[in-house]
């Protein structure tokens, strides 16, 4: 397995609806494999394929009980409210609170192709909209309310300055 290059914020691939997935073959597998191990070794819960460069509707994510590869995701329905805080990896992990549904479900395909449903309620319906979000282009920080975002965007470029992002 191979670590892939974490790619930071404010990469043009992060701003890109990512191409759907087409080929579910030998390659896709190897790629969700190399993301899980570039995701563990980063301490994260989740990656998207925009993460590490490539432009494709495509996310792995490990958090909670929920261990799972989705291809062209979509949430197909979503209820309630929480709001804690969210981070991401390509913006060095710098957390900010915001709001998301409590309760969400999703329809991805896996990496045979097949079409699956999944819910997730807590940390697991953030980490489902985040890494959902991601395959659509929008960070979390696109969310935020100008004065939250330039928050995390300062306390991003001053990790970058001192060359620690
Ligand atoms: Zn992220």
């Amino acid at each position: 397995m191979t670590l892939l290059k974490i790619i930071s914020y404010p990469a043009s691939v992060l701003a890109t609806t990512g191409q759907p997935v087409e080929n579910f073959d030998a390659s896709l597998s190897e790629l969700a494999a190399n993301m899980f191990e570039t995701m563990y070794a980063a301490r994260g819960v989740g990656l998207a394929a925009q993460q590490v460069g490539l432009s494709l509707r495509f996310f792995v994510m490990d958090c909670e009980d929920t261990r799972l590869v989705a291809a062209n995701p979509e949430i197909i329905s979503m209820d309630g409210e929480q709001e804690d805080d969210e981070a991401c990896l390509s913006l060095a992990s710098i957390g900010s609170p915001l709001k998301r549904a409590e309760h969400v479900v999703l329809r991805a395909q896996d990496l045979n192709g097949k079409v699956f449903e999944t819910e997730g309620r807590g940390l697991t319906a953030r980490c489902l909209q985040h890494e959902t979000d991601h395959c659509n282009g929008t960070l979390f920080i696109d969310r935020l309310s100008p004065l939250k975002r330039d928050i995390v965007k300062r306390k991003f470029r001053k990790l970058v300055k001192r060359g620690e992002a």
